[in-house]
């Protein structure tokens, strides 16, 4: 049995968001090397997610998919006004979700990305 008590459902509109060990998360599948990662399911909103997606935002406020497309901008060299801008998010917000991230902002990007359905970018400027 995998112990998923220190994961929560990452939905904010779901009744069991950031409730802890509510029993609410299965583990759908297992992926990565070993199959070391682990696909969770919440019961209660069926939102999937991933393990490692969960862990730098567990204890963010905004929306999944908002909080990728903050972690996004970063992790391709905006600066924290810039992606605040671009995401419409506040300058603070922005530097808390680099903080959350830290050095592993980049693999928390490409894990994001991977597991998202494609999405439009902007043009480069
Ligand atoms: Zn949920």
């Amino acid at each position: 049995m995998d112990d998923l008590s220190r994961f929560c459902c990452l939905n904010s509109a779901c009744p069991d968001h950031a409730k802890r060990g509510a029993g609410n998360l299965t583990v759908t599948f297992r992926y990565g090397p070993q199959k070391a990662r682990r696909m969770l399911r919440c019961a209660t909103c069926k939102a999937r997610f991933s393990e490692r997606t969960g862990t730098p935002l567990f204890d963010a406020r905004l929306p999944p998919g908002k909080a990728e497309a903050v972690l996004e901008h970063v992790a391709e060299g905006c600066g924290v006004r810039q992606t605040g801008r671009l995401c419409r998010v506040a300058p603070n917000t922005v530097a808390r979700y680099s903080r959350l991230a830290g050095g592993h902002a980049k693999d928390v990007h490409d894990e994001l990305v991977a597991i998202s359905p494609p999405h439009h970018r902007g043009p480069v400027r």
